[in-house]
């Protein structure tokens, strides 16, 4: 689960690290007048909040001025004005695609004099299962472009414990502060790790973290992810999630315990199983099409999910065909079968089926598949079952 800066910052504050003042605001932005008497400026900076990045390089489809989601204000006055026509106006990022974003939130934040910006990610590195720190002097700007035209600006740290971490001096150089800098440094690391371990986060990540004009480290801008595994050790964190960042599908699929994400393909698959949903989704692009979607119906198919399952995928308008990847092991391939005729039959669903069976009683769902006269094709072979479906989306 994602999480906006200004609830990152906040839970970053709450472990001590060094943020700066800021107020949030979501659709309605009326007490924003009054409240600016307590954030110190000039500047401010009106930063529209999205889960994406490249805010700052993006730029509004709506444009009202030619910068972009982040903007830093030297006019007391304007920040209202400013932050007004962020509101509601769609922001189009490197991360967002040309569709963009809807700004829902806006977080107004006292400014800071920015003398370096450096790059500053925690994750867990799941090649040695450890914690995995990346850090550079490079920050600011694009950490994907740093990694590929200069990965040697980037320092990896692998921790092995979650307290008392002491740091090696050469990061000094590297890094290029001084000895207060990196004592003030160490203790930021400290505390964001603490953080990371306490919130259960996937990755927390810092770009910038800044020295400012007086010598000292500034978290500008944060990212949190959090496991969604752990989630249920914190239902304080839980109430962070916002729905209108949510696909509204997957919202839905989740709701009845599905797995549900949705890609750019025109291929639907509906599979019980992550692995079999992941074979299925390779060998669709091995014949040069794309998958629409991922979908684990889950161990237990029966007519009301595969009905659900259909209505989630039939609401994605790019979809051309669907192939259905059954492995009947507690479940059986007959049951499904059924449960698949009826949903047709309710749905008086037209897009072309493909269905592929294997496992217990696999044979009685194959029959019951090719007679119930409605199109479906029914296909044992996996590869062939995958042309099929491929051929039909071409067609
Ligand atoms: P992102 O583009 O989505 O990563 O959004 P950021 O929060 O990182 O903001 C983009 C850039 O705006 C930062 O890299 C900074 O250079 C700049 N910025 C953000 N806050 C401030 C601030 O308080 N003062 C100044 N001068 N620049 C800021
Ligand atoms: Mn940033």
């Amino acid at each position: 689960m994602n999480i906006h800066e200004y609830q990152a910052k906040e839970i970053l504050k709450q472990y001590g690290l060094p943020v700066l003042k800021g107020k949030s605001y979501n659709k309605n932005l009326e007490t924003l007048n009054d409240d600016m008497a307590d954030l110190k400026g000039p500047p401010w900076v009106v930063k529209s909040q999205i889960h994406a990045g490249g805010r700052g390089a993006g730029y509004f489809k709506n444009s009202f001025n030619d910068k972009g989601g982040v903007q830093v204000v030297f006019e007391k006055n304007e920040v209202s004005s400013i932050a007004q026509s962020m509101m509601g106006n769609i922001l189009i990022t490197k991360q967002t695609g040309e569709i963009g974003k809807t700004v829902n939130r806006i977080f107004i934040e006292e400014g800071c004099d920015i003398d370096r910006e450096f790059y500053l990610s925690l994750l867990v590195d799941r090649n040695n299962s450890k914690l995995m720190m990346m850090i550079s002097a490079a920050g600011g700007m694009d950490i994907e472009e740093v990694a590929e035209t200069n990965p040697e600006k980037i320092i990896n740290i692998h921790f092995t414990k979650y307290t008392d971490i002491s740091l090696d001096e050469s990061l000094m150089t590297k890094l290029e502060i001084n000895k207060n800098q990196f004592e003030e440094l160490t203790s930021i690391i400290n505390k964001i790790v603490n953080a990371f371990n306490s919130i259960d986060a996937s990755t927390i990540e810092i770009n910038p973290l800044v020295l400012n004009k007086h010598g000292s480290f500034v978290i500008l801008d944060a990212k949190i992810s959090l496991d969604d595994n752990a989630l249920f050790r914190h239902p304080e964190l839980l109430e962070l999630k916002d729905l209108t960042e949510e696909d509204p599908l997957e919202l839905q699929a989740a709701e009845h315990d599905m797995n549900y994400v949705k890609l750019d393909g025109s291929i639907g698959c509906m599979v019980n199983g992550a692995g079999l949903a992941m074979a299925t989704m390779d060998i669709i692009k091995q014949f040069g099409e794309e998958p629409a979607n991922f979908l684990d119906l889950g161990g237990t198919a029966n007519k009301d999910r595969v009905i659900m399952g259909f209505k989630t995928i039939q609401s994605d308008p790019n979809v051309k065909s669907i192939l259905i990847n059954i492995f009947g092991g507690i479940i059986h391939c007959d049951m499904i079968a059924n449960g698949i005729v009826e949903a047709v039959k309710e749905l008086n669903f037209k897009l072309p089926l493909v269905v592929r069976f294997q496992g217990t009683n696999a044979k009685e769902g194959r029959d019951v598949i090719n007679n119930s006269n409605l199109g479906l094709v029914s296909i044992d072979d996996f590869t062939e079952a995958a042309k099929k479906v491929v051929e039909l989306a071409k067609s």
